[in-house]
């Protein structure tokens, strides 16, 4: 059982937006909590499962946009669990995935408050069951690379490109939209295929947003001209060429053989 006492920390994992995908754990722990911290990547129908009484603060973050920066967000969570407060931290996806888990974790274990992890069901795998493929497949892609491809400022991104071109493995790239086309350029360059299957989905597990299987070498041009603002998920290798999906919101559908690779946009805008 969970052991969720005053003055203790949970950072939760809410999904990937789907309030249906949120563990049995998180939702006792956000309705048991008397604060909770959310992003601003935490679903809405999730936010709505908060009972009234529980306080909610919310702590950013979107790329671009005003929030609170990690070292207030830290004082914020140690803060309130110092007063007596049962705090829950509630992330997007899986808090230990690209979430700066380790600061919050580091702040509250320096302060002796116990921490705690509540995973949740990350983009990658949302993003999977949302084209109907298999991350891995047997024999072809029997690795599974998870990298960011946000850059501060727009500085240049440090990637092991060479390591990441490998064709036995799938990648998953978040917060990778602006870096599209620099992606697909330097993987090709260090040697994938430029018809390496892609996948490109936002929103995913809401069903309202772009899902689109393309080309590497069309990656960047795909993305600048078909994702909007909404999170997404970029998706590279072997195992995308299975996807039977390439609608907006529609039902998959299986492409006659023959159909080329590139199916770059939604057919119900
Ligand atoms: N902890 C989160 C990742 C946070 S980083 C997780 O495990 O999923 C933020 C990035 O995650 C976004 O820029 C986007 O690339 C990806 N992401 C999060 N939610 C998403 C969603 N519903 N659909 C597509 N991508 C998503």
């Amino acid at each position: 059982m969970t052991q969720f006492d005053f003055g203790d920390v949970w950072l939760v994992g809410a999904g990937p937006g789907d309030p249906d995908l949120l563990t049995r754990k998180a939702e006792r722990l956000i309705r048991e909590a008397t604060v909770v911290f959310y992003d601003a990547l935490v679903g809405e129908g999730v936010l709505a499962l908060i009972p009234p009484h529980v306080r909610m603060e919310a702590v950013g973050k979107r790329s671009g946009r005003h929030s609170k920066d990690q070292a207030s967000i830290d004082r914020l969570i140690v803060e309130a669990a110092l007063s007596g407060d049962k705090v829950v931290r509630l992330k997007g996806g899986d808090p230990a995935i690209f979430a700066r888990a380790n600061e919050e974790l580091q702040a509250c274990r320096a302060e002796g408050i116990r921490v705690s992890i509540c995973p949740g069901i990350t983009a990658a795998s949302a993003a999977a069951a949302d084209l109907g493929v298999s991350l891995t497949l047997r024999g072809l892609a029997r690795k599974l690379v998870f990298i960011t491809a946000h850059s501060k400022n727009g500085a240049t991104l440090d990637l092991d490109w060479k390591s990441l071109a490998d064709q036995d493995a799938t990648l998953a790239v978040y917060m990778g939209k602006a870096a599209a086309p620099t992606v697909s350029r330097k993987l090709i360059e260090a040697g994938l295929p430029v018809d390496t299957p892609v996948a490109l989905v936002e929103n995913a597990s809401l069903g309202n947003g772009t899902r689109i299987v393309t080309r590497l070498d069309l990656l960047g041009l795909t993305a600048n001209a078909a994702l909007t603002d909404k999170p997404a998920i970029i998706l590279i290798g072997h195992a995308l060429g299975e996807s039977a999906t390439s609608s907006f919101c529609g039902p998959p559908q299986r492409l006659a053989e023959g159909t080329p690779a590139f199916r770059c946009f939604p057919e119900h805008r």
